[in-house]
């Protein structure tokens, strides 16, 4: 059987080009990108070539770009970076209910060792207002961190204007941009964000890399510590396989971003046309499909009510399909996603909720595949779920 991958907001393949680009330095040239010879040389010039080309795809300057482990290091090391550097001007952190748990947790952490944080109400569709954000801020401030886009359900935040609300307050202001990076065109200073985290694996680059932008001038604390890597700011031997990668593979995303995006939002538009068309009691959740300034090209959020999200990915799996039930980081805890929640599903719905990321690689007769499985498989859980009469209104929601 065929497996069809449709959880591309979990991780993407490695692309070919990425993989070509990595491979002699797991082989012929594998120093340490520290050490002062010839092989410390070869690793140091790739590295110094990939920080280069990184900070031209996003706008900033090579010393602007610090590597980390990934996206979770990034947003760890923004938030508390940020908040053990400017303890003594200010306790307070405002983010949103929305965040991945990378930024929801080390808020929660930050909360026990004596920070207030706020977290910010969305509207229906995921959004933060502005407005919102002005009434939050105080004079013990230091920091706001909003999401770029949204994991779950495709949300493009403003980011320039909630940034400038922020700096019109003179506080600083950090976007996880880990799933708007390869998928939306940006640049940092265009954006005027303090901080920026990116992660490798979500542009079909590399997993276990990342980077944190952070704008010069600015001084955080130092999170992982011990060499002298990263000029100083983060220890640990650099992982120059995995950067040379992730350059490689943020460059062909964003040499190909509108036509990619073009064909994944072509093929995400046709699986959502369809199963709106076949299945009723659904929420289509975030903005709508073909609103593409707002949401990301990729996705697809479907809660479908009287059944459980789990049963339904089982069932999808075991016919080759393979997505998510809410985010791949929540998932297999019985919490109900924290997004759903924020923009209004009702407890009960948010369980029945399926993610479906489309790629690049992913082809229409696929979706036409999915789109079958689909609309069988939830027919075939309703007909055994005691909540189910199909008698009952119908609230098809169709975008
Ligand atoms: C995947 C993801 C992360 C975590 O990145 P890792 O590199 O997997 O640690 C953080 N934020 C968002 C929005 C993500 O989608």
């Amino acid at each position: 059987m065929e497996r069809i991958y449709l959880d591309h907001a979990a991780t993407t393949p490695l692309s070919k080009e990425a993989f070509d680009a990595m491979y002699p330095y797991f082989s012929d040239q594998f120093g340490n990108a520290n050490s002062q010879h010839g092989f410390g040389r070869d690793g140091a010039g790739a590295v110094l070539e990939a920080r280069q080309s990184i900070a031209k795809s996003l706008g900033a300057k090579p010393n602007e770009i610090y590597f980390t482990s990934g996206g979770t290091e990034a947003d760890n090391w923004a938030l508390k970076g940020t908040a053990f550097a400017l303890k003594d001007k200010g306790n307070h952190i405002v983010t949103t209910r929305i965040e991945h748990s990378a930024i929801y947790a080390t808020c929660k952490q930050l909360e026990k060792f004596g920070f207030e944080v706020t977290y910010l109400d969305v509207d229906s569709e995921g959004f933060v207002s502005a407005e919102s954000l002005e009434n939050a801020i105080k004079d013990s401030t230091i920091l706001v961190s909003i999401m770029y886009a949204n994991n779950e359900i495709g949300t493009i935040e403003p980011i320039k204007e909630l940034c400038e609300v922020a700096h019109k307050h003179k506080v600083l202001f950090h976007t996880d941009a880990v799933q708007a990076t390869g998928a939306v065109r940006y640049d940092v200073k265009d954006l005027g964000v303090d901080m920026l985290s990116f992660s490798g694996h979500k542009f079909y680059g590399p997993k276990g890399i990342g980077g944190l932008y952070i704008r010069s001038g600015l001084k955080i604390e130092k999170l992982i510590i011990g060499g002298e890597q990263e000029r100083t700011n983060r220890g640990g031997t650099t992982n120059v396989p995995a950067v040379v990668g992730m350059a490689k593979a943020l460059e062909v995303a964003l040499e190909n971003l509108e036509r990619n995006n073009e064909y994944v939002a072509s093929l995400r538009n046709r699986f959502v046309e369809k199963i709106c068309e076949q299945v009723d009691e659904i929420y289509f959740n975030g903005p709508k499909a073909k609103d593409y300034d707002k949401r990301l090209p990729n996705n697809a959020s479907f809660s479908f009510r009287y059944i459980e999200g789990e049963s339904i990915l089982y069932s999808l799996d075991l016919a080759g399909v393979c997505a998510s039930s809410g985010s791949a980081c929540s998932s297999g805890s019985l919490e109900p996603s924290r997004t759903l929640l924020a923009i209004g599903v009702p407890v009960g719905t948010a369980h029945g909720t399926i993610r479906f990321s489309f790629g690049k690689s992913n082809t229409v007769e696929q979706v036409d595949y999915a789109v079958e499985q689909v609309v069988s498989i939830v027919a075939r859980l309703r007909a055994m779920s005691p909540l189910y009469h199909p008698t009952a209104s119908t609230i098809k929601t169709v975008k």
